[in-house]
């Protein structure tokens, strides 16, 4: 047993109720659970990851979207009890949340991108001062020290207006020139994974894939914890 294992809560991490130690899973309740839509249908969209119904490869969103990266997986569809939990790990930091993120992000990658590294996309410098804290450099150093993934933190994100209103267009005109690499690399992987907390437009995560594959990266996947 590692020492991150003794610290797994015996209550769960939306209603704090008690866990059923005879249950096979960590940190949520069975009625919490019920809540979550884990997305694990074989039909996904490829550029996006969100689940198809009708519709072959990819979904009406992404049809005609020209993205750098190639491939896209993420965990969950942004549904039912999902937004709260987000919500709550980005306003309050909860490492028991991290770890569960850490998890369930764990076992998409095994499945999808064994060996290959992680890049974490950059918090804006006003999300940071609000926060204090990286949402997505907090879980991938728990996969990092738990699970031995290769991490790298190398993008670095200026300041630019509030998104969340923003069209696809809009947030890519918004963040041109705001995502840059740390320094110059000598060497950087042929092929990466970005890791981001959620899958919005797909602007922040084909700002980051561009900037990378100017820099040299042939190759970009995505791997996200939700899919709105
Ligand atoms: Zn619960
Ligand atoms: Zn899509």
């Amino acid at each position: 047993m590692r020492i991150l294992d003794f610290f797994q809560p015996l209550y769960c991490i939306v209603c704090q109720h008690r866990i059923d130690p005879q249950t096979p899973r960590q940190y949520i309740c069975t009625s919490c659970w019920r809540l979550l839509f884990p997305i694990s249908s074989d039909r996904c969209c490829q550029k996006c990851g969100v689940p198809l119904i009708s519709e072959n490869k990819f979904c009406v969103r992404c049809r005609d979207q020209d993205f750098s990266f190639t491939f896209s997986v993420s965990c969950f569809s942004y549904i039912g009890l999902f937004p709260e939990i987000l919500h709550r790990y980005k306003r309050e930091g909860s490492k028991y949340i991290a770890w569960f993120f850490a998890d369930i992000l764990h076992t998409s990658y095994k499945l999808h991108f064994l060996n290959l590294p992680l890049v974490a996309i950059p918090s804006s410098p006003q999300g940071y001062k609000s926060r204090g804290f990286h949402p997505i450099l907090r879980i991938m150093s728990i996969l990092r020290r738990k699970y031995g993934v290769k991490c790298y933190n190398i993008l670095q994100r200026k300041k630019s207006t509030e998104q969340k209103l923003l069209s696809y267009e809009e947030r890519l005109s918004n963040l041109k020139n705001k995502i840059v690499l740390k320094r110059n690399y000598n060497f950087l992987p042929p092929h990466i994974v970005l890791l981001d907390d959620l899958f919005t437009t797909g602007a922040t995560l084909q700002t980051c894939s561009k900037v990378l594959a100017i820099s040299g990266v042939k190759r970009c996947d995505v791997l996200t914890i939700a899919v709105v």
